[in-house]
């Protein structure tokens, strides 16, 4: 994932300090080193990166509720069982959102976390993560817009929109580190168009761009929202977006289904940022991003599994083989069969890697990431080709991994540490998580 795209046989990477010190084939590599990690017959790729998740919604995947319903009804499901979550609730759903991460290829993820009830707070999901040991793009979520006031989640879980903004503050004062490596970061995300006000838009706009962190929201999910928009602002979400100061490459939406061309052609201007979840827009029914016209606007688009009460899986190389898929669907609809344009091409599964990687650290605005190249951090996952779900597809082990059963990774290394070792999560004992968060969902789902 090098501006050249290269692809070493027999290569080999040498990492020092957690960052890549040298790449090229073996032969031409130090032959010793502290710990040597003998890939010979996997595949290694530059680490994932998740660009939008709500790691608590782990907690609440497939409720019978919730299971066969549009956006805004899953959504007035599931508030009244997330305003049940404790701190110990974040701190365990994070943990378990992060393994399924790491096993899946992940090596850094953003999250959204915009509702802390019963004195939750940000700070349980970080250190949740650092245990665990993947980088982590911590959004500071809001919601300030309750029923009452003419938005959509009950009263009871928003916030005062001074107290939002002040612990806005108090995260990136504590946590935000914006150098090269950073294992933490923080984002500022007010949650939706219809869960905030235009004036916390504006606010936390203003509180983000004074210390540089990144902006990030919830756009064009829907139909609904659309027409929520046009009703209650008189603008459409991405022209309500521009009033309200959300433009930039300091800003990335999730989603951004709901577009015109001119919309594609603002974000493109302004270097926005969106977040492709194809499992939850499919599985919300909520409509097929034009991803293929981003990136012919030059858009910088990552992926993002979701959820996970949307996916409901946080697989993340699973997502990339979802988004190949998503695309080429998107391209039948519009007659691609039909079509004699030999330059239409479907998107390939390098271009979805690349979506996984490159993209999503451009979307979270990232240059220390996303690719195997020296000076950049020492993130890779790496894949035994020995197995079942490759047998038979040795010609193109690139393409394999995505054209064929997304697997479970064997090795994740973030900062030149192993996340994954021997296809297990090394950081957590699994089981003993496992049963936790079972204990911890069976109590939020009881009334
Ligand atoms: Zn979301």
């Amino acid at each position: 994932m090098d501006d050249r795209q290269r692809e070493i046989p027999e290569g080999g990477l040498f990492m020092k300090d957690g960052f890549i010190d040298q790449v090229g084939p073996s032969s031409e590599l130090p032959e010793t080193a502290d710990e040597v990690l003998d890939l010979k017959n996997y595949i290694v790729f530059p680490g994932l990166v998740n660009t939008h998740h709500h790691f608590y919604q782990t907690l609440t995947r497939a409720i019978p509720a919730a299971q066969d319903a549009n956006l805004f009804t899953w959504l007035k499901t599931l508030y009244p069982i997330w305003a049940r979550m404790t701190a110990e609730d974040i701190f365990i759903s994070t943990q378990t959102a992060l393994s399924e991460l790491a096993l899946s290829g992940c090596t850094t993820a953003s999250d959204h976390l915009y509702l802390f009830p019963n004195g939750s707070k940000l700070d349980d999901e970080i250190f949740a993560a650092m245990e665990i040991g993947l980088r982590i793009q911590a959004s500071r979520g809001s919601m300030s817009l309750g029923e009452s006031k003419g938005g959509l989640p009950p009263d009871s879980v928003v916030e005062n929109e001074d107290s939002i903004l002040k612990d806005s503050q108090r995260l990136i004062q504590e946590y935000h580190d914006p150098k090269p490596g950073a294992k933490v970061q923080i984002v500022l995300a007010p949650c939706s168009p219809f869960s905030v006000t235009g004036e916390l838009m504006k606010q936390s706009a203003g509180l983000a761009r004074e210390y540089g962190v990144h902006l990030h929201t919830h756009l064009a999910e829907t139909e609904d929202e659309e027409q929520f928009c046009l009703e209650k602002f008189g603008h459409r979400p991405v022209g309500y977006m521009q009033e309200v100061g959300w433009m930039g490459a300091d800003v990335w939406f999730a989603h951004a289904v709901w577009v015109n061309d001119e919309e594609i052609q603002t974000f493109a201007k302004n270097r926005c940022g969106v977040a492709h979840c194809p499992s939850s827009n499919m599985r919300l029914a909520s409509g097929i991003a034009p991803v293929m016209r981003y990136r012919a606007a030059d858009v910088n688009v990552g992926l993002g599994v979701d959820g996970s009460a949307s996916n409901d899986g946080s697989h993340l190389l699973a997502e990339v083989r979802q988004a190949m898929l998503l695309a080429r669907v998107n391209e039948g609809i519009h007659g691609y069969s039909l079509s004699n344009d030999v330059n239409r091409k479907l998107m390939t599964a390098r271009e979805t890697l690349y979506l996984g990687t490159r993209g999503g650290a451009a979307v979270l605005g990232r240059g220390d990431i996303g690719s195997l190249e020296i000076g950049k951090c020492a993130d890779f996952f790496a894949i035994n080709l020995n197995r079942f779900e490759f047998a038979g597809a040795q010609l193109d082990p690139v393409s394999a991994a995505v054209f064929c059963q997304p697997v479970n990774v064997d090795y994740t290394v973030v900062g030149g540490k192993f996340v994954v070792k021997d296809g297990r999560i090394f950081t957590v004992d699994h089981p003993k998580l496992i049963e936790k968060h079972n204990k911890a969902a069976k109590r939020l789902s009881q009334v």
